[in-house]
């Protein structure tokens, strides 16, 4: 049994605290610590059973060494920001502790998704006997680890795979984001990248589009092509991909509001100079946007997420599509949030569970996609995140 902390007191955050509590067996101990103590206050009474809590400012190697030494975890769950994946990950070398995250290392000064500054971390991992984990929420994490899986037992090659995020929920409310606005819009207003044929092929931001139609009565929706960090993992380690796109929903409304924000200069990370202060403009709209947290009991409707894949299996062409549905509501009921947060702190529990339990333990820096993605695809049947799979008598183009 394990003594797990957890960074980060957010929308994820919340989730991974209440899965963690559901999951005693594996997760003896929790501590949950944060930038803002009364956050991890506030969820620590929301739970089943007695966790802690601590302040800490992960962006501090020398505050994250001093609460690993006194809390004496066996690893760390890292659901803050991606500014605080590489801080993170030095107390954890510091203090000999495991590491796992759901999203890659972003410098605060520039979007750029790429994983090198992570995987440059390896050596150290590994000489250390210690374990991190890339990308363990949704996509990236379970759409890393449902291609493996797509690769394991339905297929001797891949040809193409389409990532399909779409969130058909409604929260009712003019425009927000569904998590951390700063990174949401960042990923959104960046230009659109693919993996074809050996090289990143570069679109303009939501040049592309397609409807499709989603499984269960979710129906036709607008969907366009992002370029999404598990793309750079995925095209690596599985090279025989020829084509791999990333794809996600967004209603006319979002978009407008997002296209008046980006005209007018609100979406920008450069900092302006404003009355003497240095601000840059989507952090102050961020503090104007409603908090993700605050959505939970306002969203209605489901996310599907998943991934089409197409190949062969002994010669023969074959079209694959697996994906889970999940409910907002029913998630909100559950964990108090909502289904964006909940698809991905179910899965950093999962991660870690993996990791704890000698399933995934190996030393060094690793993406989901490199582990044996059976133990994890049964998990997540039974932890909240049901899959389906069926096979397509038409390609998604
Ligand atoms: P939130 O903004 O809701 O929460 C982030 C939390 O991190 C806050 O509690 C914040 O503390 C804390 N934090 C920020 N900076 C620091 C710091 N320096 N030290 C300690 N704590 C800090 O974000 P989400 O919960 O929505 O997202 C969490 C992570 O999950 C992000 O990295 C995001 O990119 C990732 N993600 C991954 C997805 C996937 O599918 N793979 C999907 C969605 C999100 P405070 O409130 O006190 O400022």
């Amino acid at each position: 049994m394990a003594n797990v902390l957890i960074i980060g007191a957010g929308g994820v955050g919340q989730v991974v605290a209440h899965k963690c509590a559901q999951v005693p067996e594996v997760f003896e101990k929790i501590t949950l610590a944060s930038r803002t103590k009364s956050k991890c206050d506030k969820i620590a009474e929301m739970l089943p059973r007695k966790i802690d809590t601590a302040q800490v400012d992960a962006d501090h190697v020398g505050e994250m060494v001093a609460l690993i030494e006194k809390v004496k975890p066996d690893m760390v769950i890292n659901v803050a920001l991606p500014y605080q994946d590489l801080h993170i990950m030095d107390a954890c070398l510091e203090t000999g502790v495991h590491y796992l995250d759901t999203a890659n290392y972003e410098p605060p000064e520039e979007a750029k998704f790429e994983y090198k500054w992570q995987w440059a971390y390896h050596e150290k991992f590994e000489k250390a006997g210690l374990m991190a984990l890339l990308g363990s929420g949704f996509d990236p994490g379970v759409t890393s680890v449902f291609t493996a899986y797509a690769k394991k037992h339905h297929f001797d090659r891949i040809k193409t795979l389409d990532i399909l995020d779409c969130n058909a929920g409604d929260h009712g409310l003019p425009f927000a984001t569904n998590f951390n606005p700063e990174i949401n819009i960042r990923e959104i207003t960046a230009n659109g990248r693919y993996w074809e044929n050996g090289e990143w092929v570069t679109t303009k931001p939501m040049e592309e589009k397609r409807v499709f139609d989603f499984p269960e009565g979710i129906g036709e929706k607008d969907i366009y092509l992002l370029y999404h960090e598990e793309l750079e993992s995925l095209s690596k380690h599985l090279p025989e991909i020829e084509r791999a796109r990333f794809w996600m929903t967004f209603s006319p409304n979002y978009l407008k509001h997002l296209e008046v924000l980006q005209n007018v200069g609100m979406t920008s990370i450069e900092p302006i100079e404003f009355q003497g202060q240095e601000i840059a403009p989507i952090q102050f709209l961020k503090a104007l946007l409603p908090d993700p947290a605050s959505l939970g009991p306002l969203t209605k409707g489901k996310t599907c997420i998943g991934n089409i894949i197409r190949g062969s299996k002994d010669g023969q062409e074959k079209i694959y599509y697996v994906y889970n549905i999940c409910d907002h509501q029913e998630c909100y009921k559950e964990v108090q949030s909502q289904a964006i947060s909940y698809t991905t702190g179910v899965p950093a529990m999962i991660g870690a569970k993996m990791m704890l339990e000698g399933k995934w333990m190996k030393p060094g820096v690793w993406n989901m996609e490199q582990m044996d993605p059976d133990p994890f695809m049964a998990d997540l049947n039974q932890y909240g995140l049901p899959w389906q799979e069926t096979w397509l008598d038409k390609p998604f183009r």
